[in-house]
């Protein structure tokens, strides 16, 4: 992949001149072909990815109910400014400043949800926090630890919500749909570098 210089100063390390963007050509079944940008730092070693679908935006919102273990295995393109929610265990991760795309699985996605568990569940034995929340957080991490297993005990439903529209999960089971403005008004869009922007990588 050839690297662009941005004229941009790092939005971590604020040093100019170090700021590079790569752009790459991929195609990914159900979602299509698409660019994948990644704009890199030389000097602190930032780096963020995003996936431009060719075909414009998909729906902003996407969701699977993982009731069977194909769906674990289930491909997942997850952009910068996508929120990701569990509803069933009232989960969600929201797109910080920080915020990078990746494409994962629904089993990657769901480690993610289980790592934070653990950290928050160990800052509340820290804390000594009320024993019936650290009990909460434990029944969670079970829920989630049993989609891995076969056949699926309890489902759940994984939605991506992207304002973008440029995250999806990849599967024939997945519905999607569009967002409404209400939902809109509500979601953060995460961090926005102005090489994102769609006139920049054409
Ligand atoms: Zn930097």
């Amino acid at each position: 992949m050839d690297e662009v210089p941005v004229e941009i100063p790092c939005p971590i390390c604020k040093v100019e001149g170090q700021v590079r963007m790569m752009t790459h050509i991929d195609e990914i079944p159900y979602f299509g072909e698409h660019t994948q940008v990644t704009v890199l730092c030389h000097a602190c070693g930032w780096r963020q990815s995003d996936f431009i679908p060719a075909e414009g935006k998909k729906p902003g919102s996407c969701q699977l109910l993982i009731s069977k273990p194909e769906h674990i295995r289930a491909r997942v393109v997850r952009s910068s400014s996508c929120t990701v929610r569990i509803p069933e265990l009232d989960l969600e991760v929201k797109p910080g400043t920080a915020s990078t795309g990746y494409v994962s699985n629904v089993e990657g996605v769901i480690d993610r949800f289980m790592e934070i568990i653990v950290m928050v569940t160990r800052q509340c034995y820290a804390d000594d926090s009320d024993i019936e929340d650290i009990k909460r957080l434990q029944d969670m991490h079970t829920t989630l630890l049993e989609l891995k297993e076969d056949p699926t005990p309890r489902p759940i439903t994984v939605e991506l919500l992207d304002p973008n529209g440029r995250s999806q999960i990849l599967h024939g089971d997945a519905t999607m749909r569009e967002l409404a403005a209400v939902e809109l008004e509500d979601l953060p869009v995460g961090p926005e570098p102005p090489v994102f922007s769609q006139s920049d990588v054409e």
